[in-house]
């Protein structure tokens, strides 16, 4: 078997942790080729220990100094974007996990998809601001752009052996985050603590945040879009708080598809290193007969408009997918840093949406223009909030 070289973008993130996990259990599967990381030093070092990769990449460039330092030679050490990309650009390897939060994760991204590497997409950030030009780039490279948010695995697996003709819907299941029964009135008073509270995953702060204003399942609505060529009608969203099936594909004669299993990221993440093979896991096994009921109720999107928002941002295309997550991502920041309430999420979103002008081209510099423009805007915006 051809050992598979792997390299990660976020590696001390949790979906960067957990895809060196899965990586630990093959070591005559997978090999790690190289790492990419934003400051975390302190980690970064013990992941060069253990995995020894050619190279590393540390965007903040203080930080890449502390790592050459401590490292002492024992691995070549990128500085910055440009360092990124240029190792991106010279690392022979055959499967680049993109795990980066947000915007951030773009232009390796796009780098990666160039080079014809096929890329396991951990940041759905990037389709959703990109959506167009990253599956135009994928066609024109020829080149395998596998999901790993576990939604979109869950629909992969589903559609293994089908025609796309014979789709009807995707329903995209969703646990309903911490506030699921939280009356709308009492978002005012969420704290931080409270929305970092979530039900059923342990993920990074951005993506929890996300779950709780169910802005998570927005993006992964229009990243839906994106993977799957579908119009927003055929791709409903379903509130489901056991997180057990994690999507589902309806077909054209009626019948349904679901993907099943505990919540757990390592699963999708192997599926998308081993794809289309399955290989045995130590992932935990459902016990049906303890399951007990699993329940299935419709999104209340007055209560969650974030996920309203992201459907029409989605409606209204060009780049109102990527003022929609700009402002969402800086409303995020300024929440988890108690400057902002957690119910302005979505009112700064839909401020965001409705002020800042959108352009129908979405070419990358139309993209990083809406980017930055919406940023300054809700920066501005955020003070006279109350
Ligand atoms: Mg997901």
């Amino acid at each position: 078997m051809k050992i598979k070289t792997i390299g990660i973008l976020g590696s001390t993130g949790s979906i960067g942790e957990s895809s060196l996990e899965v990586i630990r259990n093959f070591p005559d599967r997978f090999r790690v080729g190289f790492l990419a990381a934003n400051r975390n030093v302190e980690l970064l070092r013990k992941q060069v220990e253990q995995f020894r990769p050619r190279s590393v990449a540390v965007l903040d460039e203080s930080a890449a100094s502390h790592l050459k330092r401590v490292t002492n030679g024992a691995v070549h050490v990128a500085a910055g974007e440009d360092g990124l990309l240029e190792l991106i650009e010279r690392e022979n390897v055959d499967v680049i996990i993109s795990s980066f939060v947000g915007f951030a994760g773009l232009n390796p991204t796009i780098r990666a998809i160039e080079k014809g590497k096929t890329v396991a997409l951990a940041n759905k950030e990037t389709l959703v601001v990109a959506g167009e030009l990253i599956t135009k780039l994928v066609r024109e490279h020829g080149t395998t752009l596998l999901p790993i948010d576990s939604e979109h695995s869950a629909i992969i697996q589903c559609l293994a052996g089908e025609k796309t003709e014979s789709i009807s819907r995707l329903i995209l299941t969703a646990s309903g985050g911490p506030f699921l029964h939280l009356p709308k009135e009492e978002f005012d008073n969420v704290t931080v603590e409270q929305a970092l509270r979530h039900p059923k995953w342990k993920m990074g702060n951005k993506i929890t945040i996300d779950s709780a204003t169910l802005m998570n399942k927005g993006l992964e609505v229009i990243e839906a879009h994106w993977l799957f060529n579908l119009p927003p009608d055929k791709i409903e969203v379903l509130i489901h708080p056991q997180s057990i099936i994690h999507s589902m594909v309806e077909f054209v004669d009626g019948s349904v598809k679901a993907q099943m299993s505990l919540p757990d990221m390592k699963l999708p993440i192997q599926y998308s290193l081993t794809y289309p093979d399955r290989v045995e896991s130590a992932c935990q096994r459902i016990d049906f007969s303890e399951l007990g009921a699993m329940e299935f109720v419709k999104p209340d999107l007055e209560k969650f408009e974030c996920l309203a928002l992201a459907y029409r941002a989605l409606s209204m295309g060009g780049t109102a997918p990527a003022i929609l997550n700009a402002a969402n991502e800086v409303a995020v920041e300024l929440f988890l840093a108690r400057k902002i309430r957690f119910s302005h999420i979505p009112a700064v979103v839909r401020k965001a949406l409705a002020e800042v002008s959108h352009l129908l081209s979405c070419d990358l510099p139309s993209i990083v223009e809406a980017d930055r423009k919406t940023r300054a805007y809700v920066r501005t915006l955020a003070p006279h909030l109350n």
